[in-house]
């Protein structure tokens, strides 16, 4: 067996540790919170050289930039990543900003989610774990059934009655995934995800419950450095609990401490007006007292970042850190905000879900302009395809007419 043991450059090949991002408490694989102190946990990934961030084109899927990743033995791929990278016209009005947008909305399920399930799908099979399981408002749902699929696992989703995630569910069905529903919102799916973590299947809720998820986004950012030949000076990006935001925060320091930037990207992370408990603590000294508080909750078309973080405050510490750290800001975006960029940006023919119609929308936000020089070189995330809410996008441009069955 020693041949099989040599070096591969498709596998991740980074050590790392699981540590508590409180009080600093080790703990081992899997793990979802510090049992010291309940806080939640990150992967500390060893530091890399300029080399590590050449892509390995003959890797599949995320594994082309696998010196970035953390250390795995099993590859499972379904060709994620290696997104288009697309100018955007007018996305932000009249003003200067030379705007990009990464059409994460391409992966193999239609958004970003795919890169932290081929991580987590690849880390089950290492641990020898039974299956996936999550809860979802919808596109980690579809990815983790697809991931577990492609790996031969099994896939349970819970899914809180509040979600409108029916397009979604019904294709993580078609991937033979077990899908449960619970009565209430996100955070009460959570809740019911963390109860089936004795049993052995692997917790991959999108939050940071999981430490690993959030590390595959590192390859996000080295994408973006390589697809502009230079860092942008801003990145916007939607955000439930932010673990994306997280992850291009530690992919764009992995650039820094290769001698290959002078400057973090500004991160600025976006909420829908409707669940912004991110944005409400932002402004506020006090993050963990912020967060605490419960925030009022309307619908949004933004089901993709409609997250309370209810039960799990402390985890939207970790993206606020992150935020802050980049010299950005989080905002909170209007309704008909979302729906007007969503439409424009489908107009030019990108089909985006809402969540990434904010992050556009976020553009003209005055928080955001505040921070950006006139012409800002700025990447936003369209994190999910329109082609699964087409429930908000088509009726709101165009009523089918009466009488068309
Ligand atoms: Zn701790």
């Amino acid at each position: 067996m020693t041949g099989a043991e040599k070096f591969s450059p498709a596998l991740g090949t980074r050590d790392y540790v699981i540590r508590c991002a409180e009080c600093g408490a080790l703990a081992g694989m899997p793990a979802y919170r510090c049992n010291l102190c309940g806080g939640p946990l990150l992967a500390g990934l060893a530091t890399i050289a300029a080399r590590d961030l050449v892509a390995d084109p003959k890797a599949p899927g995320i594994w082309r930039h696998g010196a970035v990743l953390p250390r795995t033995g099993n590859v499972v791929s379904l060709g994620e990543g290696s997104t288009p990278l697309v100018p955007l016209r007018g996305a932000a009005g009249s003003s200067g900003l030379r705007v990009h947008g990464k059409l994460e909305s391409l992966n193999p399920t239609l958004s970003f989610k795919d890169r932290a399930m081929a991580l987590a799908a690849s880390a089950a099979r290492d641990l020898g774990l039974e299956g996936l399981m999550l809860a979802s408002t919808g596109n980690a749902a579809v990815s983790a059934a697809a991931y577990a699929a492609a790996a031969g696992l099994g896939c349970r989703i819970v899914c809180g009655t509040g979600s409108d995630a029916q397009v979604k569910l019904r294709a993580a069905n078609a991937h033979g995934a077990e899908v449960r529903l619970v009565e209430g919102d996100y955070s009460t799916a959570y809740a019911d995800a963390v109860r089936g973590e004795a049993e052995g299947w692997f917790n991959v809720t999108t939050t940071y419950r999981n430490p690993l998820l959030a590390e595959a986004y590192r390859g996000v950012a080295i994408e973006v450095h390589e697809q502009l030949g230079r860092l942008p000076d801003a990145v916007v990006v939607p955000v439930g609990a932010g673990p994306l935001l997280y992850g291009l925060l530690q992919g764009f320091t992995d650039i820094l401490d290769a001698g290959q930037g002078d400057r973090l990207p500004r991160l600025i992370g976006v909420q829908a007006q409707a669940c912004a408990p991110l944005a409400h603590a932002w402004s506020r000294a006090d993050w963990r007292d912020a967060l605490a508080e419960p925030i009022t909750v309307t619908p949004t078309s933004a089901t993709a970042i409609a997250d309370s973080l209810r039960g799990y405050e402390r985890e939207g510490l970790l993206t606020l850190a992150a935020v802050r750290k980049s010299g950005g800001a989080v905002v909170a975006i209007a309704e008909e905000h979302i729906l007007e960029a969503t439409l424009d940006l489908g107009r030019q023919g990108i089909l985006v879900e809402p969540a990434a119609g904010a992050a556009v929308a976020a553009l003209n936000a005055s928080e955001t302009i505040e921070l950006m020089p006139e012409d800002a070189l700025v990447v936003v995330m369209l994190t999910g395809h329109g082609a699964k809410t087409l429930s908000v996008t088509s009726t709101s441009a165009a009523p089918p007419a009466r009488g068309v069955r």
